[in-house]
């Protein structure tokens, strides 16, 4: 098959553009790699790998690529980086549509000349790719404030797993109404489809930032600002709380932990939010550093990527009720200090969202660390929460699936998946439940 496949798919985008093998995914190695150039030619190379019964793989920038079980099969990594146009700017209706291949951050300095912004800040925002977001649904600190990716997305063109192309959603934000097909696709890990275009709002970029840094020996005490924040009529962008090991990851602190609040609008507005917080965090024991523009700015893109490029992490994710997260954030340090692990821990304080980055210690024995995940899954799963594994060595994910108890909807989602993908050819099985 791979002869003919690939000089199929050499006609389709030209010689030089298709290589092999492709880069693997949790050790699982595509015999071929294909760089498609334009949204016609993701069709046809969809079309090209469906007829030879080819598994595809879709890769942005790689920064998510690590989410999910292994794969079941790779036939072809389907790269979308040369997909990096701008196909529609429309500053007057706040919205843009660009390619899937462009990157986040070159839509963001685009747009930014226009004195706006798409308030989404994931994890490895400067490699990561718009359709790679979309697809992995990924957010960041600014949730609180801004939602999920599913708030900011209007419409989506995507190439169905035989070659079909599909456009749903919208241009412009009126348009928006009736069934939201573009929702099935955010989150679904390229289990239904490739998606080649993404049509965004945005939002105007506001006069001032400010960061109000909290420093507390006590994580009691900085969550008892977060209490009161919630309870309060201020509104940060973002509440993120950094446990001692991510802290000291950034330089921050030496042995406290940090809370860390991000302000955004007028002058006015982030002036009193900043002393109002700064008077919470005293009041409550700790001690208070505000930053104002560029250096908020840079103080918030070290704690969104504190958690990144450690070599062979182990990266989880847990959601739980908001209540249950400085709970978690304790369950997760205990497991690490019973397990030998170091953990460095953020948490979006006002979400219930919690990643920890473990780094086991010089011998680990992959059974114990399993077992040790299992248990906190277990504690996330009893709060009514789950845990995700972002990113595993392989010999772990073998032993432990990537995302636990599969919540109520698996036959519904399996369905779907039966319906777009009958051959199983779209990333199968790095989905929940095997999809
Ligand atoms: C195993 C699982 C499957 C889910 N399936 C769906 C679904 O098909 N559609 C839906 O609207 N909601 C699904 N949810 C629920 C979903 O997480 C939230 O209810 C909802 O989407 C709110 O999103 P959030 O951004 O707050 O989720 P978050 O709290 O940010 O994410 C919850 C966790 O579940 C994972 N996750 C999120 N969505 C899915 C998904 N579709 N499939 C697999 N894992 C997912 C994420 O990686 C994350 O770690 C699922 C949750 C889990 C744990």
């Amino acid at each position: 098959m791979n002869a003919e496949l690939r000089s199929r798919l050499e006609a389709i985008v030209g010689p030089g553009l298709v290589f092999g093998p492709g880069e693997p995914v949790d050790g699982v190695r595509p015999a071929l790699a294909v760089r498609p150039g334009t949204q016609d030619e993701v069709a046809e190379v969809v079309r090209a790998c469906a007829v030879a019964g080819a598994a595809m793989i879709p890769a942005g920038g790689g920064t998510a690529m690590g989410l999910g079980n292994a794969p079941a099969r790779a036939d072809v990594r389907v790269h979308l980086d040369r997909l990096d146009r701008v196909v529609e700017w429309d500053p007057a209706n706040l919205c843009i549509t660009a390619e899937a291949g462009m990157r986040l951050e070159a839509l963001q300095e685009l747009v930014a000349k226009d004195r706006t912004v798409l308030p989404l800040d994931p994890p490895g925002l400067r490699r990561a790719t718009l359709g790679g977001l979309v697809a992995a649904g990924q957010t960041g600190p600014g949730r609180l404030q801004h939602g999920t990716l599913r708030d900011w997305v209007l419409g989506l063109r995507v190439v169905l797993p035989d070659g079909e192309r599909i456009h749903c959603g919208g241009r412009v934000i009126k348009n928006v109404s009736g069934y939201d097909m573009n929702k099935l696709f955010i989150r679904s890990l390229g289990s239904l489809g490739i998606i080649t275009e993404v049509t965004f709002k945005l939002l105007p970029m506001p006069a001032r930032r400010a960061a109000v840094l909290g420093r507390f020996a006590d994580p009691a005490r900085a969550w008892a600002v977060v209490g009161r924040t919630l309870g309060s009529f201020l509104l940060p962008e973002a509440l993120e709380f950094l446990n001692p090991e991510a802290a000291r990851r950034l330089d921050m602190a030496p042995d406290t932990c940090v809370l860390a609040v991000s302000l955004a609008g007028s002058p006015e507005t982030v002036e009193r939010q900043a002393r109002e917080f700064g008077a919470f965090i005293q009041e409550a024991g700790g001690t208070a550093e505000v930053l104002r523009d560029a250096a908020a700015v840079r103080a918030w893109e070290g704690i969104r990527e504190v958690l990144e490029g450690a070599f062979e992490p182990i990266l989880c994710r847990i959601s739980v009720p908001l209540s249950a997260t400085a709970t978690l954030v304790a369950a997760t340090e205990g497991m690490a200090r019973e397990a030998g692990f170091r953990a460095a821990v953020t948490a979006h304080a006002a979400t219930g969202v919690l990643r920890a980055l473990l780094v086991p210690g010089p011998d680990p024995r992959p059974g114990e660390v399993a077992m040790a995940l299992e248990g906190l899954r277990r504690e996330a799963e009893a709060a009514e929460g789950n845990l995700v594994l972002e990113a595993a060595p392989p010999h772990l994910k073998a032993r432990l699936d990537a995302w636990g108890t599969p919540s109520g909807g698996l036959d519904m989602m399996k369905r779907l998946k039966r319906e777009f993908d009958p051959l199983g050819l779209c990333n199968p099985g790095r989905f929940v439940g095997g999809i």
